[in-house]
């Protein structure tokens, strides 16, 4: 299986979500806050070229003048799963070959921007978290519960605490 941003998205937020997702539980179109993000994504710079599906792996929100990765989050509640989301795409098109990558991540609702920077330090996260993503997908022993206050707006929330 290809690792996806949306996996690495969701292993920092949640090893237990993140399984779910690997073995096609979705529960997400019940969520309304994925709603509103679906609706900002489609809404939010409007001139840009959206959704960028690369290898059928990553997917970029909007590339603007060819070298900017943008990645559109509509709170920064879970802003580091979003940051690791992003240095994803820029470690993935690296070892495709693409240099001098630059990337930004966007808050459109706090009309705010962040510059991304990928680091030797980061690339080495990474690629321990690619591992451990291959073998969250591997196992079939579901993670632990968080109990944590994201657990409230989870869109699994149901199926771990009810
Ligand atoms: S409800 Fe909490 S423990 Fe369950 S998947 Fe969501 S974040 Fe993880």
């Amino acid at each position: 299986m290809n690792i996806t941003g949306t996996m690495v998205y969701y292993y920092f937020i949640c090893e237990r979500k993140l399984w779910y997702f690997v073995n096609a539980i979705n529960m997400e179109q019940n969520s309304e806050l994925v709603s509103i993000g679906k609706i900002l994504d489609e809404t939010s710079y409007k001139r840009e070229k959206h959704s960028i599906l690369i290898d059928d792996t990553i997917n970029i929100d909007f590339v603007r003048n060819g070298a900017i990765l943008h990645e559109v989050k509509k709170t920064k509640s879970i802003e580091e799963a979003g940051i690791w989301q992003l240095k994803y795409y820029m470690y993935y098109l690296e070892q495709r070959g693409v240099k001098n990558i630059s990337a930004k991540i966007d808050f459109p609702l706090l009309r705010e921007s962040k510059e991304i920077v990928l680091t030797q330090d980061d690339r080495n996260v990474l690629e321990n978290v690619i591992k451990n993503i291959n073998d969250i997908i591997n196992t079939e022993k579901i993670p632990k519960t968080m109990n944590s206050k994201i657990c409230k707006k989870c869109a699994y929330y149901d199926l771990c605490y009810v």
